[in-house]
């Protein structure tokens, strides 16, 4: 089940790379296993997936460690609080959601000596959404320049979640202007890989803008119940 859905995503990633004429290795197909189970996640494995994202703090921990035995690569895509810093910087190998010095800085000295730098990307709110998640584009410059400097970050690059668009188009519109925002900063001489935009519903038009990595739960894992309660 989770391999045939795995694997009609890749096809989907391919295709909308061939029609952006860029080549499918330019992509990287992030699977968001919030809610699931550490099953599912080994089920994802099998079927050759090594990268995951999870929003809960506290539940990714707990199926991190239950998934110790697999060499796993693990994306806090969550938001996160001043006081959830240190188990972040111990257990992720990522983070998606910077959106304020305090926090990178905190994770920054609570990274552990033994482990590789934390890759890192700041978090735009580049629709201006309700959620209001993410630095205004206009401040994400200076929050890339003092994040790039912290001594056990590693600045990797932009994160989005705009609000759902009525239409690929619109889609299109919306994360064209993340793209850009990525283009100025890597002109601006700080060194950008990774534009983590494009979810279930919209990944055919992140990949079209230039996306990097797109973040899939529900075209791999199915629905997740409509709401849950923020235990982050
Ligand atoms: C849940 C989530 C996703 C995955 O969303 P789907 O619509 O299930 O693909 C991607 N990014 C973030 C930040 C999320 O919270």
């Amino acid at each position: 089940m989770i391999a045939d859905h795995l694997q009609h995503v890749r096809q989907q990633i391919v295709q909308a790379c061939q029609q952006a004429g860029r080549v499918p290795e330019a992509v990287t197909l992030l699977a968001v296993s919030k809610t699931f189970g550490a099953d599912a996640v080994r089920e994802a494995y099998a079927a050759g997936q090594r990268a995951f994202g999870e929003n809960y703090i506290q539940e990714a921990v707990d199926k991190i460690a239950a998934l110790q035995d697999l060499p796993l690569q693990w994306h806090c895509i969550g938001p996160i609080q001043s006081n959830k810093t240190r188990l972040v910087a111990e257990h992720f190998d990522w983070v998606h959601t910077i959106d304020r010095l305090k926090i990178a800085q905190r994770l920054s000295e609570q990274r552990p000596t033994d482990k590789p730098a934390l890759n890192v990307c700041i978090q735009v709110n580049i629709d201006s959404g309700p959620t209001k998640a993410g630095v205004p584009p206009e401040e994400a410059l200076a929050l890339a320049k003092a994040v790039a400097a912290l001594p056990r970050l590693h600045f990797r690059g932009l994160m989005t979640i705009p609000e759902p668009a009525p239409d690929f188009v619109a889609a299109c519109a919306v994360h064209a202007r993340a793209r850009a925002l990525f283009d100025a900063l890597n002109e601006a001489g700080l060194q950008l890989d990774t534009l983590s935009m494009g979810m279930t519903q919209d990944m055919e038009a992140a990949i079209a803008s230039g996306s990097t990595m797109v973040r899939v739960g529900t075209a791999i894992f199915g629905g997740r119940p409509p709401l849950r309660p923020a235990s982050a």
